[in-house]
């Protein structure tokens, strides 16, 4: 019989909301005065983006963790039911339902790394770039998030930092292509295509 190591698939996804300051003014969020933090489970990984009503993408650049260190980079969507997060935030609400839903989080491939600096995420949207933003621009830096991440959930081999969005993101429609691209110093590190069904 064939031992399957548990630890070979992440055991969840820390996300962090409002990472990026023109992202936070574009939903009208307060720029908070520590980071925010969500978790998606491993159910909310897919292949594919599947239209749902409200659906918007936020492209992250997201981080495959290992002995608690950063070891891969890869492109990640946060997707988000944003009328639901809208309503859910006014009501003080959890988010689960905008964020961690069936399909909320598809990645790329992730490319081993070993320096985080001149990383870049873009998100192209039928031939149009609608994203593109990187670690410079970051409020909270990917050495402070894996630090801070493990002090407070704990990191655990396989876990995935989705590290926030930068600013232009929008709606999800039926037919859609999106190319999600990370950047190492302007030049392509991974990238991935997507239609939407
Ligand atoms: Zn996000």
């Amino acid at each position: 019989m064939k031992t399957i190591n548990l630890k070979i698939a992440p055991c969840k996804i820390v996300c962090v909301g409002r990472n990026y300051v023109e992202h936070i003014k574009e939903l009208n969020n307060e720029i908070p005065s520590e980071p925010v933090y969500f978790i998606k489970p491993n159910s909310s990984i897919s292949e594919e983006i599947v239209y749902r009503e409200g659906l918007h993408y936020e492209g992250e650049i997201s981080f495959l963790i290992k002995n608690k260190k950063i070891v891969a980079v890869g492109f990640g969507f946060d997707l988000t039911l944003r009328d639901i997060q809208t309503k859910l935030k006014q009501k003080g609400l959890p988010w689960e339902r905008a964020k961690a839903f069936k399909g909320a989080a598809i990645f790329s491939d992730f490319v081993e790394i070993d320096d985080l600096n001149n990383l870049e995420v873009e998100v192209v949207k039928n031939g149009e770039i609608v994203q593109r933003g990187g670690v410079e621009l970051m409020m909270y830096k990917p050495d402070f998030l894996v630090k801070d991440i493990d002090e407070i959930f704990g990191l655990d081999d396989g876990d995935i930092i989705m590290s926030g969005t930068p600013k232009g993101v929008g709606r999800v429609e039926r037919g859609d292509e999106f190319i999600g691209r990370i950047y190492k110093s302007g030049k392509v590190l991974v990238e991935k295509k997507w239609r939407v069904n």
